[in-house]
């Protein structure tokens, strides 16, 4: 069975918005918020859940371990 996420958690306190989930994510996962937050930053927010394979790419490569997949 292929892997599936159940969720994914960005961590809004840990997060600065850098996009580096964004741009290694291979599936088109993630994208960029619209609106900034209450620091300014544009979070990543979850564009396409059922993308996802579980790769944990984002998480391997955040600096700040902000972001976390629930298979
Ligand atoms: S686990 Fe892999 S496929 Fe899923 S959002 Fe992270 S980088 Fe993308
Ligand atoms: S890589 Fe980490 S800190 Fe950077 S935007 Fe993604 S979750 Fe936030």
């Amino acid at each position: 069975m292929p892997k599936k996420a159940k969720r994914i958690i960005v961590d809004t306190k840990l997060c600065k918005g850098c996009h580096i989930c964004i741009s290694v994510c291979p599936y088109g996962v993630l994208r960029k918020d619209d609106e900034v937050d209450n620091r300014g930053f544009f979070l990543p927010i979850v564009y396409d859940l059922e993308a996802c394979k579980v790769c944990r790419l984002c998480e391997m490569e955040c600096p700040d371990f902000a972001i976390c997949v629930v298979e």
